[in-house]
């Protein structure tokens, strides 16, 4: 068996206060319980998640002082007495959920989501953006050899996430989803996901530079919600009957397009809310939502077998994330560039830098 040398610290950003600036410093290098596994993180993808959690933008307390990130990729280095399926030196993930009591009614139906006792990565436990992070051996996501670490980590979050919502909107393959917020890390890989899937779309974001983005993913139209007069006429056009998408995935970061969403949805589509914006509402109005038999639902990450699906599709070349790597000490400059919606796709972390 492999062993590595595993040190007693490591650089690490770390929240200290609501609002940050993080702080990059060094921390001891945890230890794995029993049924847990200790990850050498090599890249972490930096999600909108991370900067919400930094913000304090959610009606739910992080720990503090912590460690955000919860899209890392890396190589198991330890692993506690009680794991005996996966192996030291094997490549695996820290995604969003870190763990679940997987005994309790939601558990035992793969919604491990919803479990009342989750840990979450980089919120209630520390997550990827230090060099050595915990996971339950049960939720680390596993991650063939023979794929890049840097490219695979936006799919642990990002391109889970996006897969699970679009199979919630129930969508078929030939029918049309409209996608908000396409241009950010969640739309590059829905897209992809989407495309992969058999589905047309019909991009909503802002700016030339992600209009371009989603073209070149395989988007047919691209909406800038910035130019555009009317964006509710513009997605119904953008359908071949005029009717509207039959589904709609709600991935932006403000609350506008939740208000908006079910004015262009199909009848009989449904609304899929994954974007958190801080404090905001869904709405719709109640004798629409009746007589045009409209379905309006929230997805939320995925389950073990979702994770390995979506990785699955990124391993097949169905799905990449369009990325830039920049060092684990430049994290703060990412958080500003995503506060002011600058970046196109993703940007990935490398912990040595
Ligand atoms: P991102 O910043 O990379 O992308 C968000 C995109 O929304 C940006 O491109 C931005 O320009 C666009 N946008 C903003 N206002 C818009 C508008 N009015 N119309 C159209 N587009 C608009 O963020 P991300 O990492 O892709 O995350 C998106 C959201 O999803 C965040 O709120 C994040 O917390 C949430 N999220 C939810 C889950 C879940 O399980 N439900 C998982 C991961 C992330
Ligand atoms: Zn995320």
């Amino acid at each position: 068996m492999t062993t590595f040398e595993i040190p007693t610290e490591q650089w690490a950003q770390v929240v200290e206060k609501t609002g940050g600036p993080v702080q990059y410093k060094k921390i001891p290098v945890p230890k794995p319980g029993p049924d847990e596994v200790l990850i050498n993180i090599k890249y972490s993808g930096v999600c909108h998640t991370d900067l919400h959690a930094l913000n304090g933008d959610w009606p739910l307390p992080t720990k503090m002082p912590f460690v955000g990130g919860h899209e890392g990729a890396g190589v198991v280095v330890a692993r506690g007495e009680l794991v005996n399926d996966i192996e030291i030196g094997d490549y695996a993930g820290i995604k969003w959920l870190n763990g679940s009591c997987l005994t309790c009614s939601f558990c035992r139906q793969s919604d491990e989501s919803l479990c009342p006792d989750a840990l979450l990565s980089g919120y209630t436990v520390d997550g990827s953006f230090q060099q050595y992070a915990i996971g339950k051996a049960a939720h680390v996501a596993r991650i063939p050899k023979d794929v890049s670490l840097e490219a695979v980590a936006p799919i642990l979050c990002a391109g889970l996430t996006v897969y699970k919502a679009l199979k919630e909107s129930g969508a078929r393959p030939g029918q049309q989803v409209a996608i908000v917020g396409a241009g950010g890390g969640l739309g590059s890989l829905a897209i992809q996901y989407a495309k992969a899937m058999g589905l047309h779309t019909i991009s909503i974001d802002g700016g030339e530079e992600k209009g371009q983005l989603c073209k070149s993913l395989g988007s047919e139209d691209y909406i800038d919600f910035t130019k555009s007069k009317n964006v509710v006429q513009d997605v119904k056009a953008a359908t071949p009957d005029g009717f509207g998408p039959h589904a709609v995935l709600l991935l932006a970061v403000s609350e506008g397009p939740f208000q908006q969403a079910s004015e262009y949805v199909r009848s009989r589509g449904s609304i899929v809310a994954v974007g958190l914006p801080a404090g905001a509402y869904l709405k719709a109005p109640v004798f629409d939502t009746v007589v045009r038999m409209i379905s309006i639902k929230g997805s939320y990450v995925g389950n073990r077998q979702d994770t390995a699906e979506a990785i699955d599709f990124f391993r097949r070349g169905l799905v990449s994330s369009p990325y830039k790597v920049v060092g684990l000490s430049k994290l703060q400059e990412v958080f500003d560039l995503l506060k002011a919606g600058k970046i196109a796709g993703r940007y990935v972390v490398d912990t040595s830098k």
